[in-house]
Parts: C-alpha cells; structure tokens; sequence
C-alpha cells in the first residue's frame, strides 16, 4: 500500500502573493496543523487566503527541542505542513532537521515546488544555469575568507543570499577575491514592485550601490572561473 504524505513542505511566495500553487493552498487547507516559522506572518498569508488552520511555531531557535513533539503527532496520524517565511522551507531556512527525522521515523515528506529566491535569480543573471552552486549566506566572520577563497576557484555560477547592509561589503570582498572583472547579477527585491535586476562587472555594480541607499531582500549571483 502506498504511504501517505504526512509532512508537506510548502513554498509560500517571496513577495507577490499571486506567487503560489494551487496545490500548496489546497494542501495549506486540507491538514490538521501548520508549522510555521513566523506565526504572525504566516497568520497574514492564510487571511489572505482565506484558510483557517491551528499554528505552531517552528524555527531556529526552537526546533531542536520540537523536532521530537512533532515527530509524536505525525506518529499519532496528523498531517501537517512546514511554511517559513518566504520561499521553500530548508533552502536557507528552518526545516532540514525535521526532514531529516522523518525520514528517520519512515514518516512521508513530500516538498511542493514553489517560489524560492535563487532560481529567478539566476535565470535573470544570464550567466550559465546548466551547472552553478547555491552557497546560501557567507559565514559573517569567522569561515568567511576561507569560503572566499574556495569560490574564487570555482568554475560553476555562484550564487549567494545577502542582506542589504552586507551588500557592499560582500560586492568588496567578491571582488578582492575573485576579480573585479567577473560579471555578476545583483537580484533585489524579486516579484516586488521595486524589484531591480542589476547586472555588471563587480567594480560597476559598487560604483552602482555606492550612490544609493541599499534597501530590500537580495541574492548575488557571480560568474564562475573562466577556465
Ligand atoms: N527560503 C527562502 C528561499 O526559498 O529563497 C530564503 C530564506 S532566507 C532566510 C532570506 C533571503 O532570501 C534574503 O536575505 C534574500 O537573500 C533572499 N530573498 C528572499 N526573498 C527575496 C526577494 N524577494 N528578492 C531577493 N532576494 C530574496
């Protein structure tokens, strides 16, 4: 007999609420419960949405110690699903602990495709898709050059999350490492009406960034090594 998905993994939009599937608000409307990074952010979208459901929060900070409650209730038979934020859960973001379990416990997860930052991100940048890394966020201080040093060898298109007031300072650093030369696409504010696809060298793009004030969500994306 086929087993049941228990625990769904569903993307939520990274901006324009019109960004999510079908399936994911039929899926958000027929479980017992939803885990939520944010509950009160979450709590906009279902109003949005018109879905009523109970909420229990799950993130950072606490999934360690609610991983093992969890597993009990989809053990018990409910079916939930995971939301965070924005995007798909686990892509830098809570979640890959209690994938992990399920699958531990021969509990079904199933992860809904959906909206997720890096992927519009990467197809705008016009740099090769076929083969590229995602390396989500550098480390802030400690590990941070070690990983700069790494990328300024790969050959694969990078791509990496960041936060506006990091911006400059990680564009610096790119180009300290890897060259000043190498092409790259500043994706900010994707699916919102301020969205900006800014693409050129490094040393343009902080001449670019320098003359204004850096607002909103933003993921880099750096052609790899020539070879
Ligand atoms: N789970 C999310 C996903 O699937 O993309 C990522 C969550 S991570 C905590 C948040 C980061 O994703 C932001 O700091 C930014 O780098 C990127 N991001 C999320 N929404 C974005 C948007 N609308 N435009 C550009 N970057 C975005």
């Amino acid at each position: 007999m086929e087993v049941e998905t228990a625990l769904y993994i569903v993307p939520t939009p990274i901006g324009n609420l019109e960004d999510i599937t079908l399936r994911a608000i039929r899926i958000l409307k027929e479980v017992d419960g939803i885990l939520a990074e944010d509950t009160r952010k979450t709590g906009i979208l279902l109003k949005h949405l018109e879905i009523s459901k109970p909420l229990s929060s799950y993130h950072i900070f606490n999934e360690h110690q609610t991983v093992k409650r969890i597993i009990e209730r989809l053990h018990n038979g409910e079916k939930l699903a995971l939301v965070s934020d924005a995007g798909t859960p686990v892509i830098s973001d809570p979640g890959f602990l209690l994938v992990r379990e399920c699958i531990a416990n021969d509990i079904k997860v199933e992860c809904l495709p959906g909206a997720t930052a890096f992927v519009p991100a990467l197809v705008n940048s016009g740099l090769p898709a076929d083969k590229f890394i995602f390396e989500g966020f550098l480390p802030h201080k400690k590990g941070r050059q070690t990983r700069l040093n790494i990328l300024a060898e790969e050959e694969r298109t990078i791509i990496l999350y960041e936060s506006p007031h990091r911006l400059l300072k990680t564009l610096k650093q790119l180009g300290e490492s890897l060259g000043t030369d190498r092409i790259a696409l500043v994706a900010r504010e994707l699916t919102k009406i301020h969205e900006e696809n800014a693409r050129d060298t490094i040393s343009e793009l902080i001449k670019h960034f320098e003359a204004k004030a850096i607002k909103g969500e933003i993921v880099i994306v750096v052609e790899g090594k020539g070879k």
